[in-house]
This record gives structure tokens, sequence and C-alpha cells, in this order.
């Protein structure tokens, strides 16, 4: 089967002190989870924080990248640069990103090859509003984000996507487990579709959105759930242990 991938998405959290000791609690407990481990710092602590888990299992990674290697991009992190400072992965177009900078699939695609040709796992999040759900649009909606999302070799180059229902991220609440099982049944169907087919088979599908202790297992066990990306809770290294304990 696929191993199991629990990524904490720190988000603009962490000074150095307490980002480095959340790191290297997360490391102290690494032992023994079958999951693979990532943490995703802001962009200031990812060299630091890579730097502190080197020789550890767990890794890091980024929470965006421009689409560009270098140039005029005042504020702009590359996917390079991400690599140079020690990151592996890097999550791109979370919903934060999409409503507060505008992001389109676009885009999301043009920083998903840029961060393949990086040397970089992508992350690619993907997930419908409330609002969508309601109108039983979640599926279709999900479909059209990863056509203009995910790059034509993302699946032959072991991208990963991450389905994060809008409504669920930071709220405590979470689509049933029929309903996540059905949603990365569909996000399957479309990643193995064509020529996507055996490659499509291996793309790790995480779910996000208020997962917790509580509700790891059940969430986990789920079909095609082959892990998840954590935000709050992965600011407690014990609660965000806890979670990999149970893929
Ligand atoms: P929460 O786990 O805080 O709901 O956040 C989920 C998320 O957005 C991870 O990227």
């Amino acid at each position: 089967g696929i191993r199991p991938l629990i990524a904490g998405n720190w988000k603009m959290h962490g000074l150095r002190a307490e980002g480095l000791a959340l790191a290297r609690a997360v490391a102290a407990g690494a032992g023994g989870v079958a999951a693979e481990l990532l943490v995703c710092p802001p962009a200031t602590l990812i060299a630091a924080v890579a730097e502190a888990l080197a020789g550890t299992p767990v890794a890091v990674g980024g929470q965006d990248c421009h689409e560009r290697e270098k140039g005029p991009h005042t504020g702009d992190v590359s996917a390079p640069m991400l690599a140079d400072a020690g990151a592996r992965y890097v999550i791109l177009g979370h919903s934060e990103r999409r409503a507060e900078h505008g992001e389109t699939d676009a885009q999301v695609r043009a920083k998903a090859m840029a961060a393949l040709a990086a040397g970089l796992t992508p992350i690619v999040c993907v997930g419908e509003s409330e609002a969508q759900r309601l109108a039983g649009e979640a599926e279709p909606v999900v479909a059209r984000q990863l056509a203009g999302s995910l790059p034509e070799d993302f699946a032959v180059q072991g991208g990963v996507v991450a389905y994060e229902p809008v409504w669920a991220i930071g709220t405590g609440r979470t689509p049933t487990e029929t309903d996540i099982a059905a949603m990365h049944g569909a996000i399957r169907a479309q990643l193995t579709r064509g020529t996507g087919g055996p490659a499509g088979a291996r793309v790790r599908i995480l779910y996000g959105g208020s997962v917790k202790p509580g509700n790891a297992a059940a969430i986990l066990s789920q079909p095609d759930v082959d892990g998840a990306l954590v935000g709050g809770a992965s600011l407690v290294a014990a609660d965000f242990l806890a979670i990999a304990a149970a893929a």
C-alpha cells in the first residue's frame, strides 16, 4: 500500500524559539511512527528547522512558492530557494492563498511545475466552499480544480493532493466519513483516468480540515485517504504525533 503522509501546516505561526522547540518535540516522538512526517513552518524558519531536523525522519516543507526561479518579485520565495533552505515538499494552492492572494488554478499549476523542476514534492490543495457543497457541487468543483491545478506529469513525478473542504478548515467541523471516502474516491478516479493510470494509483491523497487526535483514526481509515494535512493540531507536538500514530 501507500505509506501515509502526515503533514503539519503551521501557517503563520512560530517565532524562532517556539518553532524550533515544536520541531524538536515532533522529532523526539517520531521513532516508531509508521507514517512519513512532515512539518511546514513559515518561510523564515525553514532553514533553521531543516537544520534542527537533519538526521531525523521528519521532513520539512514550505507553504507556497513563486512560479519563477528568480527575478523581480519582491517578497516572494522561489522553489529552488526552498530546496536550498532544506525543504523537500511545498504546499501549493491552499484555500487561504486562493482566497487572500487570489491564486488561480493556472497559477497553482505553474507553481507545481516550478516545485517539481526544483526537486520538491508539491502538495496541491483543492476543496469546495460550504455553499458549493450545499448546492451539490462539491465533486465537480474539486474535479475542475484538479484539472486546472495539476501539471501533466504530476502523478508520475510523485505529487501529492490534499482535499481540504474550505468550510472544515479551522472550524472543528468535518465532512462525514462517507463524504470523505466519496470525494477521495472521485479524486482517485480522476487521477487514474486516461494516461495517469498506474502513477495515479500511487498518488497520496491527504485529507485536511479540523483533523484532531479524536477523529484521526476514523478519517485515516477511509479508503483512498493516504494521510492528513493538519493545521491547528500540528502546533501541539503531542496532538500531531497522536494523529500520526492513528495513520
Ligand atoms: P485545521 O487543521 O486548523 O482545520 O487546518 C487545516 C488546514 O488548512 C491545513 O492546511
